[in-house]
């Protein structure tokens, strides 16, 4: 198992320790937290600084994430923000995607008619664009008067895959053989074994591995139960769990399970850096490298005064060639310049997929930042390819220095790659960001000045 595996299980994890100090809002951690980090707010609406002591960086990193898997149930629709606050169930964005312009409403109660137990239809499609709408018309309002509730929308999908798992109707290549969409059933991770569920998030060694690793912080049912019993497989071995248990194993096998399917890119780092003069400066790249790689923070640093960073990244599935690509441009203030993300198509390789998001960035900057200097930072590691193009490009620009940066340092441009992806759509936001990108937009730019 990689370590990407490792610290995105350990992210959910964390995330699931912070979600029960909000279900147990009484406990003495979650006052102690409360009276250190929030004692004015509400958790969810909370900025958490840096300066916490290493004994709670991991809890509020927990909490950040939090932050990202929570949702509004609407009840009464009195407690939620329309235009802020995480409410629509959906897998693209949990927020509104229309732009507020003029418009005045902001409770979502404001939404619903005189009675409060339906929408206003009318104002939905006047108010919102109809993705929006249509997703928001498909929220249940209650029967019976009730408030409105966070809950934790991570918990719906693993209770997705719970069933999908137990009915064994996932799209394992076994499924799919019988139906005849696959030549064979045979796992393409080991090679060894007809691709059923139970393999895929049991006993194939990708799954093994993460489950021995997380017997170290979790405590899972003993391994002779995760016993192949027979179609009801998953119920035998949730039958005698504690809650706890239950709760782990599920997202274990939630975690395997994705694992066994995310064909994924990531890269470590290594630096290059050109002036738009065409003169490769490799040396002082590395050096600059060197500084980037020794911050702890491990956040998008500010360009200096003066300065542009261009923020590129690609999300790539090998299997079906599609790849979507993200540019930011943002200045000394963190202010944006443009966003824009692209769907492609037929890509051969995630270097490709990232190398079309560079020079799609440098164009774009070259046609709208007036400002001298345009630094990208970007994950790949080829840029061969993007040298050649962007020499070309950067004649317009008065000066460029390219510098890959870690992966948690381009966090905005990773996560709406994967969206343009899933999502196949294109688009050029000038001087903003789409709705479901400025949450993380702001969460970088809290870090002051470099
Ligand atoms: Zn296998």
């Amino acid at each position: 198992m990689g370590f990407k595996d490792l610290r995105l299980f350990n992210q959910a994890l964390l995330a699931m320790q912070a979600w029960r100090l909000m279900e147990y809002p009484d406990s003495l951690c979650a006052h102690l937290l409360k009276a250190r980090y929030y004692p004015r707010g509400c958790l969810v609406d909370t900025s958490f600084c840096s300066n916490a002591s290493s004994t709670w960086q991991s809890i509020l990193h927990g909490l950040e994430l939090l932050k990202q898997g929570v949702i509004w149930r609407i009840g009464d629709g009195r407690k939620v923000r329309i235009w802020r606050d995480p409410w629509i169930p959906r897998e693209l964005s949990l927020r509104v995607t229309t732009t507020k312009g003029r418009q005045r409403s902001k409770w979502v109660a404001e939404l619903l008619d005189a009675n409060g137990r339906q929408w206003d239809f009318n104002k939905l499609i006047a108010m919102f664009n109809p993705a929006d709408a249509d997703a928001i018309a498909r929220i249940k309002i209650p029967t019976h008067a009730s408030e409105d509730v966070l809950a934790w929308h991570f918990d719906r999908t693993v209770k997705i895959f719970a069933w999908k798992l137990s009915k064994d109707i996932l799209p394992t290549k076994n499924n799919k053989f019988k139906r005849k969409l696959e030549a064979d059933g045979t796992c393409d991770l080991c090679g060894l074994a007809s691709e059923t569920s139970f393999h895929a998030v049991v006993t194939c060694q990708q799954a093994y591995n993460l489950r021995q690793a997380m017997r170290e912080h979790w405590e899972l049912p003993a391994e002779h139960r995760f016993a192949p019993s027979g179609p009801d497989w998953l119920l035998v071995l949730l039958d005698g769990c504690t809650s706890e248990q239950k709760e782990n194993t599920l997202l274990m096998l939630w975690r395997a399970w994705l694992m066994h399917n995310n064909i994924t890119h990531e890269s470590g780092p290594t630096g290059l850096e050109f002036n738009g003069k065409g003169k490769m400066q490799i040396g002082s790249a590395q050096s600059g490298l060197r500084k980037e790689a020794s911050n702890p923070r491990e956040t998008w640093s500010h360009p200096s005064d003066g300065w542009i960073k261009l923020n590129v990244d690609a999300s790539f599935v090998d299997a079906t060639g599609c790849a979507g690509t993200m540019m930011v441009a943002r200045d000394s203030e963190g202010r944006v310049k443009f966003t824009a993300w692209r769907a492609l198509f037929n890509c051969a390789s995630a270097a490709e997929a990232e190398a079309h998001a560079c020079v799609e960035g440098l164009r774009l900057a070259s046609q709208w930042c007036h400002h001298p200097i345009i630094r990208i930072g970007l994950c790949s590691s080829e840029l061969g390819f993007i040298i050649a193009e962007g020499k070309e490009l950067s004649q317009l620009l008065l000066e460029l220095k390219i510098v890959k940066v870690k992966r948690d340092c381009n966090k905005v441009a990773h996560e709406l790659a994967a969206l343009a992806r899933r999502n196949t759509h294109s688009a050029v936001w000038l001087g903003q960001a789409p709705a479901c990108a400025i949450d993380i937009i702001n969460a970088d730019c809290i870090q002051p000045p470099a």
